[in-house]
C-alpha cells in the first residue's frame, strides 16, 4: 500500500514571516496526522525558517529546485548539501523550470541522483504540454521523460523517489486532467514503463501525485483514482483554508477522515 502524499508547491510566493505564518496553521490544523504524508516546499529563502516551524511534525519540508554538485562556482544555485540540512524533499523538473530556466531530461536525471546520494527524497515532475496532449503524443512524451529522469537508476533507489505527472496545460490555468484520464496515463506512461525499466513491485511502489489545478472541489475524485497517490498542489496550497480543505477532502474520500 502506497501512503497518500499531498505537498504543496508555494512557487515563487511568501516572504519568511508569511511562510511561518502558514506552516504554523498548517501544524495547528494536521499535527499528528496518520495515514498520510504532508510537506510544503517553499523559496529556498523560508527553508530554515519554515522548517523550524514545522519541526517535530509530521508536515515535511521541500526545496523546489537543487544543483547536482556538492560545491563550486555556481552562483545562484543550492547544492545538495545544502538543501539536505534544511529539507526532507526537493522538487525537480518542474514544468516552469524547464521551460524557463532550461531544464531537461538530463540534468533532472543528475539532479534525481544527487538528490539520492545524499539521502533527500526527489519529487520528479513529468507532464505534457497542451499541443502534445492535442496531438496524441501524451503517452509516448511522459514515457520518454520517464526513461531520461530513471536513466541509470537501480531499482532499490527508484523506489525512493514520488513523482507528480503534471499536464503543463493544466498547470496554474483551472483547467484539470480529467481524473479518468489522468489515472490511464499514469498507468501507460509511468507505471508500465517502470515495470519495464525494473519490475512490477518497483512500478507499483512509487508514489505518484497529480498536479495541475487541485482545489478542495476537485481532490476527491482525484485521490479515489487507484494509480493517483496524492497531489502536488500550487497555488491552493497558498492558503491555509484551501490547503487545509484539500487535505480533508483527501482524508474523507480515503476513508481517513
Ligand atoms: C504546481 O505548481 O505544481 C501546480 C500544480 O500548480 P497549480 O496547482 O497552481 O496548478
Amino acid at each position: 500500500m502506497r501512503t497518500p502524499f499531498i505537498a504543496g508547491n508555494w512557487k515563487m510566493y511568501k516572504t519568511v514571516a508569511e511562510g511561518v505564518a502558514l506552516a504554523e496553521s498548517l501544524r495547528a490544523a494536521f499535527d499528528g496526522l496518520t495515514g498520510m504524508d504532508l510537506a510544503v516546499c517553499t523559496p529556498a529563502t523560508a527553508l530554515m525558517a519554515v522548517g523550524q516551524a514545522l519541526a517535530g511534525s509530521n508536515i515535511g519540508v521541500g526545496a523546489q529546485n537543487m544543483y547536482w554538485e556538492n560545491e563550486g562556482a555556481f552562483t545562484g544555485e543550492l547544492s545538495p548539501l545544502m538543501v539536505k540540512e534544511l529539507a526532507r524533499y526537493v522538487i525537480l523538473g518542474h514544468s516552469e523550470r524547464r521551460q524557463y530556466f532550461g531544464e531537461t531530461d538530463e540534468t533532472v536525471n543528475r539532479k534525481f541522483k544527487a538528490a539520492l546520494a545524499h539521502g533527500i527524497v526527489p519529487i520528479v515532475c513529468i507532464g505534457e504540454s497542451l499541443e502534445q496532449n492535442r496531438g496524441g503524443e501524451t503517452v509516448p512524451f511522459v514515457a520518454a521523460q520517464i526513461h531520461g529522469a530513471f536513466a541509470g537508476i537501480s531499482a532499490e533507489e527508484a523506489r525512493k523517489v514520488v513523482l507528480a505527472y503534471e499536464p503543463i496545460w493544466a498547470i496554474g490555468t483551472g483547467l484539470t486532467a480529467t481524473p479518468e484520464a489522468a489515472n490511464t496515463i499514469i498507468r501507460e506512461a509511468i507505471r508500465d514503463v517502470l515495470t519495464e525499466l525494473y519490475d512490477a513491485e518497483t512500478a507499483q511502489a512509487i508514489r505518484v501525485q497529480y498536479g495541475g489545478s487541485v482545489k478542495p472541489e476537485n481532490m476527491a475524485e482525484f485521490i479515489v483514482m487507484p494509480e493517483i497517490d496524492g497531489a502536488l498542489v500550487g497555488g491552493a496550497s497558498l492558503k491555509e483554508a484551501s490547503f487545509g480543505a484539500i487535505v480533508k477532502n483527501a482524508l474523507a474520500a480515503l476513508g481517513k477522515a
